[in-house]
């Protein structure tokens, strides 16, 4: 594992330290006629020696990415549905107080967000490039442009909505490589007191829960407060505040200002202590990180052979972007799940990109139920399995593999 490429932040050296060999666009749900014809890159994780940016050691063109039908809905889950009112909420009483505020929102998705700041009559616009999406933030009267967010993006809407007090991103920073150019357009559209407010899966608790799958395609970067404080200084802004969130799988809020325009909160220099003491930009660290994972792909590929030979059914829970690196990593096919269920209607009746496990209703889940479930959607875990109460109930046992394999 000596393979390097040069640090889409800084410019530096970036190392590989895992690697998750040929995988398929995470998103890719393919059709039975259309095997054969699917899109394959290299996945590796490496980090950085000079920012300690840990990031992908190639990209994937965006388009291919975020098309017309990017299936992902942040409406999709309750909880996140709540945790998103709750900080539009507090948004609009912290930092949304001043005459006429405006808040932009790179990659609001359905809108779920900015529809509470629309709600509360704050002008506002989601700045978002996939196309579906953005028309049903649209039906939810928020306001979008539908586009990639980048320097020109942002010099063009100062021009029409002037400065921008909040600009905020949720699971859409660690997407976008060319991430020099959204910090520019952040800096050009940043009011004079402004906060660019993001949050994004935190590397410390995805080495601390060894969640591999949170690396696939779409998440480019893997932030810690020490690498987002570096690139923050790089591109003439301060990281002042952080917060960690227990959503998808455990994230940290960043809060960013123009330098010199506010005191960092003391948690800025606590976390950053933290990720000292964990070592996260150990080279060391993340290369253990990297054998733990193959270990789980043994242990998982080993249960579900030896459940095939004992003939127990078993079905894979929440076709997620996620499951695209478990399935691919480990080889697991339809011979060792032969189906997964997904609520999502456009991933239904196609198979999951790479692996091609058929994606069926969610009733099929319950008709009858498998004697073992495979839970992708893990991060979800206590709102699947308290709405699947029926399934233990009746005998199922669930099957996890993050931090480890084990049946609950
Ligand atoms: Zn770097």
């Amino acid at each position: 594992m000596s393979a390097t490429s040069a640090c889409r932040v800084c410019g530096g050296r970036v190392s590989q330290f895992a690697d998750f060999g040929r995988q398929p666009l995470s998103d890719a749900f393919v059709l039975p006629g259309e095997i054969g014809q699917e899109f394959f890159y290299d996945l590796a994780a490496g980090l950085c020696e000079s920012c300690t940016m840990v990031q992908l050691m190639a990209e994937v063109p965006r388009e291919r990415m975020f098309h017309h039908d990017y299936p992902y809905l942040s409406a999709g889950s309750a909880v996140m549905r709540a945790h998103f009112m709750k900080l539009a909420k507090c948004l609009l009483v912290t930092e949304l107080t001043g005459p006429d505020p405006f808040v932009v929102e790179i990659g609001c998705n359905d809108g779920t967000m900015l529809r509470v700041i629309a709600d509360a009559g704050v002008r506002h616009l989601g700045v978002e490039p996939s196309g579906g999406v953005a028309e049903r933030a649209r039906e939810q009267g928020v306001r979008v442009r539908t586009d990639f967010f980048e320097a020109a993006t942002a010099a063009d809407i100062l021009a029409t909505d002037g400065p921008a007090d909040v600009i905020y991103a949720a699971n859409t920073l660690c997407h976008i490589p060319y991430i020099d150019s959204i910090l520019t357009g952040v800096r050009t559209l940043l009011a004079p007191e402004g906060v660019f407010v993001f949050e994004d899966p935190y590397l410390a608790d995805i080495l601390e829960r060894t969640s591999f799958d949170q690396i696939y395609d779409e998440h480019f970067f893997f932030f810690t407060a020490t690498s987002v404080r570096a690139m923050a200084r790089g591109a003439g802004l301060e990281l002042v505040d952080v917060e960690r969130l227990p959503v998808h799988g455990g994230e940290v809020r960043y809060t960013l200002a123009r330098q010199g325009t506010r005191t960092p909160t003391p948690a800025v220099a606590e976390l950053i202590a933290a990720e000292a003491v964990a070592r996260v930009a150990d080279l060391a660290v993340l290369r253990a990180f990297g054998a733990r994972v193959a270990a789980i792909a043994e242990d998982l590929t080993s249960l579900l052979t030896r459940l095939r030979a004992e003939g127990r059914r078993v079905a894979g829970y929440g076709a997620t972007a996620k499951s695209a690196t478990v399935l691919n990593y480990c080889g697991i096919g339809p011979d060792l799940v032969p189906f997964v269920c997904d609520s999502t209607p456009a991933k239904q009746g196609r198979l999951t990109p790479g692996a091609h496990l058929p994606v069926v209703p969610p009733d099929a889940f319950s008709d009858p139920y498998p004697d073992y479930a495979l839970l992708f959607a893990w991060n979800h875990a206590e709102e699947i399995m308290d709405k699947e109460r029926a399934f233990r109930e009746k005998g199922g046992k669930w099957i996890l593999y993050v931090p480890e394999v084990r049946v609950v």
